[in-house]
């Protein structure tokens, strides 16, 4: 049976450190602030945005929340990340997608000063951790390597298969998996919807990572004896009597949990993760701004 990975219990971790190095900054009369941005009325991107509000709160993070109309004009849009990019008191800003069709994500999110692209989707952050330089890293992905490392998984030289090429987790974890001496060095593969044979590829694998967006996609038999299994995805396969949500992850997680060695749950593995490594990118970009790091 697997060792199941506790996303919460490493989250938890990471945001007690978050408070000392936040208490330090608070010492040098520096106050972290992430402001966050939100369009229209979607109900899941609400619930988002009042969970990282809530984790900011309980780190003592000061948060500047901008709910904005569904009918905000691109225009408008930008001008709020111009003037948050120049006011010295915000050190990361964070704009919840979707956003409404008429609104170019590209466009808003290029808009966002690198240096406070603590979300790490910009194109100067990406091409950044491209090249292995310093930089925001996505959070999804930061945090599938904190879960990695903190539970003493080895990556060098390993076998990873991502299935998935998302922007935003499956192609920045495949690169961040490849880097070259930054303790990853893992051969790395990464398949889509158009890979032929993707159990050929799984099967492959020591680590691999679903961020598909498919419940129970992977199955016992498209996994290794003895593999590692992180699965990203989030999917809503039903509604509890209670009205929550019931979620699966993009694995079969009963069946895989008999041959992987380790496994993610879903909730309580890639999740708390994601928000940790928000906040933790939002404490850097408050040290880099003040010259501390
Ligand atoms: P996405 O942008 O929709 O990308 C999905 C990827 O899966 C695409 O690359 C797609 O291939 C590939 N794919 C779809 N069907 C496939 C198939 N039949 N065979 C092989 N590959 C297939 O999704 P995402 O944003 O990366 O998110 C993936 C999942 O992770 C979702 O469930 C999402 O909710 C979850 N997620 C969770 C967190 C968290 O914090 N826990 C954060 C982000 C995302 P193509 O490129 O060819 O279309």
């Amino acid at each position: 049976m697997a060792h199941i990975i506790n996303g919460i219990a490493v989250s938890q971790d990471i945001k007690n450190e978050l408070r000392a190095q936040i208490d330090v900054l608070k010492e040098q009369s520096i106050n972290v602030c992430l402001a966050t941005v939100l369009v229209g009325d979607d109900a899941a991107s609400h619930s988002y945005v009042k969970s990282k509000i809530k984790n900011c709160e309980e780190l003592g993070i000061i948060s500047r929340h901008f709910g904005l109309l569904q009918e905000t004009s691109q225009t408008d849009l930008l001008q709020l990340i111009d003037s948050l990019n120049s006011d010295k008191s915000v050190n990361g800003i964070l704009v919840q997608l979707p956003l409404p069709s008429h609104i170019n994500e590209d466009t808003v999110i290029n808009a966002i000063n690198a240096d406070k692209d603590v979300d790490g989707f910009t194109p100067a952050s990406t091409g950044r951790l491209l090249i292995g330089q310093e930089g925001f890293v996505p959070c999804t992905p930061a945090g599938i390597i904190e879960l990695l490392k903190r539970n003493n998984i080895n990556t060098i030289g390993a076998e990873v298969v991502v299935v998935g090429r998302s922007n935003i987790v499956g192609k920045p974890v495949a690169n961040l998996l490849l880097r070259k001496g930054q303790g990853a060095d893992a051969t790395v593969t990464i398949c889509h919807s158009r890979s032929k044979n993707i159990k050929e590829h799984t099967l492959r694998a020591d680590i691999l990572i679903a961020a598909i967006g498919k419940a129970k996609f992977i199955t016992a038999d498209m996994v290794k004896e003895d593999a590692v299994v992180i699965d990203v995805g989030v999917n809503r396969i039903g509604i509890a009597p209670s009205g929550k949500a019931i979620l699966a992850g993009d694995v079969d997680y009963v069946e895989v949990t008999k041959k992987a060695s380790y496994i993610t749950p879903v909730p309580g593995g890639v999740g708390p993760m994601t928000i940790a490594m928000l906040m933790k990118n939002t404490v850097k970009a408050a040290q880099i701004q003040a010259g501390l790091i």
